[in-house]
């Protein structure tokens, strides 16, 4: 299936066959001048910061564990916990 992208710069939204998606369609239904939009629908966040680090992150830097539940470590920080702790049960003894 073809994505239709709206005209206006930079909005990114798609649109059904006017050429404009259907906030900037109403724009200009009303005779306004066609202005970005604010994305409404983004959620509010996708970033965090981390626990460990301080850095704000993205979310997606956070790993999700079970039932949606995302820990307060970036994955630098949690792979650096991990390493710190030790897993014992893949630590290999040198012989
Ligand atoms: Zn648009
Ligand atoms: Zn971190």
């Amino acid at each position: 299936m073809e994505m239709r992208i709206c005209n206006f710069p930079e909005c990114g939204r798609k649109y059904r066959s006017t050429g404009l998606c259907d906030s900037h369609l109403r724009q200009k239904k009303q005779g306004r001048e066609l202005t970005p939009l604010r994305a409404r629908n983004v959620k509010p966040r996708e970033s965090k910061s981390c626990r460990g680090c301080g850095d704000e992150k993205a979310l997606t830097e956070f790993r999700e564990h079970r039932h949606g539940y995302r820990i307060g470590l970036c994955r630098d920080c949690e792979a650096e916990s991990y390493r710190k702790t030790g897993d014992r049960s893949t630590n290999k003894r040198e012989r």
